[in-house]
């Protein structure tokens, strides 16, 4: 991807956006542009998610392919029937109980949302963040603005603007930097086009909190896959292609907490020997097990959302620091659990040792 354009980034106050930037940033939103912004989740690479042509360049500057259709971000409620016909009563539960927030209601696409934006599909995925600077950009670009992670297709997703820097300093239009996202992880992809409800991609909002609204949702057997599933039996075209993956080699070492470390220090040795540069991605608690290898703490067991937070910021700084192999302690499949195991099976391209 060429890098001749002249990036403009621009600080922001996370809770009181400078209404000058922002509208700098939208006006280029308007005039087709592409601006990173940040959300609660990750930052976004944004567009006007009803101009073809912006749609189109933030695709071939991402690497994205075309059939992985990108989140709608909107800032009122009443956009949701713009962008979607036939919307049921319980996504109006939903927005309510968890807008803004971390959750993505696909629902039927009108005929005025591209069908390069929904990547060739008859149904939308849209959300609104909780982030005034999102909020205020899309406020102010007065239209839905299209934005998939702002991290190069294939790469692990961006938590800071330094990430988006990295990634895109000088093949897009603006970057807005309001600091580290505050969740880490992506939201939560929720058909309700399907009866139960399926999740398709866990995230922010849990199964669990889904659950207490909806009685009965069912999660995809892709979001929860251990290995690659059949192409054939993808739901949400995202779900087929390699993600979040460090350039590192990355094992993910599941079960209990103290095999887990056995098995990891076992390997530390092994693959010392054999002259790799090893990283461990370990959490507060097992920290101090480890005396060999690049050693990394991502985040408290008894809190998971320190470790959904600090998530990709850890696997961007193995790489940093040129390591090798990365091994991934993993951590249970409950609340914000499901997300990061789903996101780490993922980036590891299913290398998975299970101990028990
Ligand atoms: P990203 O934009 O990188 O956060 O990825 C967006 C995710 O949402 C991908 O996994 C998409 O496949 C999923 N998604 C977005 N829109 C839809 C839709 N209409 N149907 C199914 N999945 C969707
Ligand atoms: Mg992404």
């Amino acid at each position: 991807m060429k890098r001749d354009l002249k990036t403009i980034v621009f600080k922001v106050n996370p809770e009181n956006p400078d209404e000058e930037k922002i509208n700098v940033a939208a006006e280029v939103i308007r005039r087709g542009g592409i601006v990173a912004f940040p959300t609660e989740t990750v930052y976004g690479l944004g567009v006007d998610a009803l101009n073809k042509e912006a749609v189109k360049r933030m695709y071939e500057v991402k690497g994205r392919p075309p059939d992985n259709p990108t989140i709608v971000h909107i800032a009122e409620f009443n956009d949701v029937y713009r962008l979607a016909v036939d919307v049921p009563e319980v996504a109006e539960e939903l927005m309510k109980r968890f807008w803004p927030g971390p959750l993505t209601i696909v629902l039927k696409a009108s005929n005025i949302v591209p069908r390069v934006t929904t990547g060739g599909l008859e149904t939308v995925g849209i959300r609104m963040p909780k982030h005034n600077v999102a909020l205020a950009l899309i406020k102010a670009s007065k239209t839905p603005i299209a934005a998939p992670s702002a991290n190069i297709a294939g790469k692990p997703s961006p938590t800071t603007a330094q990430h988006v820097i990295q990634d895109f300093y000088g093949s897009i239009d603006v970057i807005l930097d309001a600091g580290p996202t505050k969740i880490g992880v992506e939201s939560t992809v929720l058909d309700l086009t399907t009866k139960p409800p399926q999740i398709l991609r866990p995230g922010g909002v849990t199964y669990e909190e889904l659950k207490e609204v909806l009685g009965d949702v069912i999660i995809h057997k892709a979001a929860k896959a251990k290995e690659n599933i059949p192409i054939d039996e993808v739901k949400s075209p995202g779900m087929k292609y390699r993600h979040y993956a460090p350039k590192a080699e990355l094992i993910v070492v599941e079960g209990e907490t103290n095999k887990i470390i056995e098995e990891i220090k076992k390997l530390i040795n092994e693959y010392s020997k054999m002259g790799r540069k090893v990283g461990v991605m370990a959490t507060d608690e097992t920290v101090k097990n480890y005396e060999m290898g690049i050693v990394k703490s991502v985040g408290s067991r008894s809190d998971l959302s320190t470790i959904a937070r600090n998530l990709f910021r850890t696997l961007r700084e193995f790489d940093d620091e040129g390591v090798e192999l990365i091994l991934a302690e993993g951590v249970p499949e409950e609340g914000l659990g499901l997300a990061i195991m789903n996101r780490l099976r993922k980036a590891s391209g299913y290398k998975v040792i299970h101990v028990s």
